[in-house]
């Protein structure tokens, strides 16, 4: 269960699954503006047309109802809300995870030794080293 659990995490932080899920969060979201879009402007429209070429008894009563509109404006602005409020939210969590990612590499980096121990003298040189500045013993 750990060892999947591992496996789940890698999978998780290497930022595919960060990507895929962002892509169908922002497509939902997106989605809800070209719905918002369709029920706010174009539905309306439509019915606006089909009231004034078959109800309007004169071109007043047609401006006058353009002007009013039976176009909900608000709930489209609301919508485009929603989705500026997921996308930042999802910029956060985005931003956050990337500085947790570099974050786990430093401490790989760190983790790497850059020194050895050298056998003969004990005191410590690099890692790459094939002779010892100390005591000039050769080191493998
Ligand atoms: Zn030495």
């Amino acid at each position: 269960m750990k060892k999947f659990l591992n496996e789940f995490k890698e999978f998780a932080m290497k930022g595919n699954m960060i990507d895929m899920s962002i892509g169908v969060v922002i497509g939902a979201a997106f989605g809800k503006i070209v719905t918002g879009l369709t029920d706010c402007i174009i539905t309306p429209l439509i019915a606006l047309i089909i009231h004034a070429l078959f109800h309007a008894d004169n071109t007043d009563q047609l401006f006058s109802s353009i002007v009013v509109g039976p176009f909900p404006i608000g709930q489209l602005i609301s919508t485009i809300i929603d989705f500026l409020i997921t996308a930042i939210v999802l910029f956060i969590i985005v931003k956050a995870i990337n500085q947790l990612q570099t974050m786990g590499h430093k401490d790989t980096e760190e983790a790497a030794p850059t020194v050895k121990v050298c056998p003969y003298c004990k005191s410590e040189i690099a890692i790459d080293a094939v002779k010892c500045p100390h005591c000039t013993s050769d080191v493998e």
